[in-house]
């Protein structure tokens, strides 16, 4: 039994228990990371005390397009996949905020040959704890890696594939040995594209702006949260463009954005110190604003499903 693991998992259709959560070490998925997925947070609202999931319907959608550029098919439907969700959260009941994995994955292939297309697939879902970063305040210093980040005309970055984090590895275990907290990787043009799991965002002169898809990044649902609420609540604008490595030391405000990093200041970049050196006002309102957003306290009740059991006939 794994130590301070959760007690289940959801493998294939059902709840298990956490080391049941099992695939074979020659499947696709497991050996060469043939494999798409979803990170999803699900936050205790202070209001109800209750649990919801944010953005859910956005995250199976882009699980969706992930499995079709792979011509991945499932058993599963997404009501299927955020009924399994919501039946984990309840199943662990960990009464705190937590993160939620759904994977994928391609399994052995005819003739055990990884290269071979296979029709066989499963999905595996695990849920932990994962509180919010002890960087959330203070921010992280960022370097810029010395790794590119894969580029669409090799390993596109908008599919959400367990192999591409190979790249991201690379960059993220670099920066941590060099005694940074996170990089940022420029693309294949030499612009900014992300960090290792997170997009990046840059303020100057009051405008949000967010490396565009063609610069090497996921499509991040974190940031159309963003750039919904700084309309609405800031009135600034987001725009996407190219940023050039340079116009990262010479912003006002810079922070990661991410479902696992929510808004995180980045308050250095290559130790050069981002505007004075400590988290932005605009960062610092969106910070507010997003969290709000995620615990079912904004205009957008939409964005979060309770974490309710599964009506009958469902899965
Ligand atoms: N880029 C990468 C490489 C990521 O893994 C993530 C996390 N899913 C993001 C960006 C941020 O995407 P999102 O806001 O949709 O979580």
């Amino acid at each position: 039994m794994t130590a301070n693991a959760p007690e289940y998992a959801w493998l294939d259709g059902r709840l298990v228990p956490w080391d049941q959560c099992v695939v074979h070490a020659r499947s696709q998925g497991a050996f060469w990371g043939a494999n798409v997925f979803e990170g999803i947070r699900a936050y205790v609202s202070p209001d109800d005390g209750e649990p919801y999931a944010f953005r859910v319907t956005e995250h199976l959608e882009r699980l969706r397009r992930s499995m079709k550029s792979l011509h991945m098919e499932i058993d599963f439907t997404d009501a299927d996949l955020a009924a399994a969700c919501t039946d984990l959260i309840l199943a662990n009941d960990f009464g705190t905020d937590v993160h939620v994995c759904v994977v994928a994955y391609f399994g052995m292939g005819p003739n055990f040959d990884p290269l071979a297309h296979t029709t066989e697939t499963g999905v595996h879902i695990t849920s932990t704890p994962v509180p919010r970063s002890a960087a959330y305040d203070r921010g992280v210093a960022a370097s810029i890696s010395s790794w590119r980040r894969i580029g669409n005309d090799a390993m596109p970055t908008r599919i959400k594939a367990g192999a591409n984090y190979h790249n991201s590895r690379l960059a993220q275990h670099e920066a941590v040995r060099n005694g940074f907290d996170t990089t940022l990787l420029l693309n294949s043009r030499g612009t900014v594209s992300e960090a290792p799991g997170s997009c990046v965002v840059m303020v100057r002169d009051g405008v949000l702006i967010t490396p565009p898809g063609t610069s090497g990044v996921l499509e991040g649902i974190t940031v159309d949260t963003v750039a919904t609420l700084a309309g609405e609540r800031l009135g600034l604008p987001l725009e996407r463009r190219e940023i050039d490595r340079a116009e990262l030391y010479v912003c006002d405000e810079l922070f990661l954005c991410g479902t696992m990093s929510e808004l995180l200041p980045i308050t250095s970049v290559d130790r050069l110190p981002v505007a004075d050196g400590g988290p932005g006002e605009i960062t610092r309102a969106l910070q507010g604003h997003y969290d709000d957003a995620v615990r079912n306290r904004s205009s957008h009740p939409d964005w979060c499903t309770p974490v309710v059991p599964t009506p009958e006939g469902v899965v």
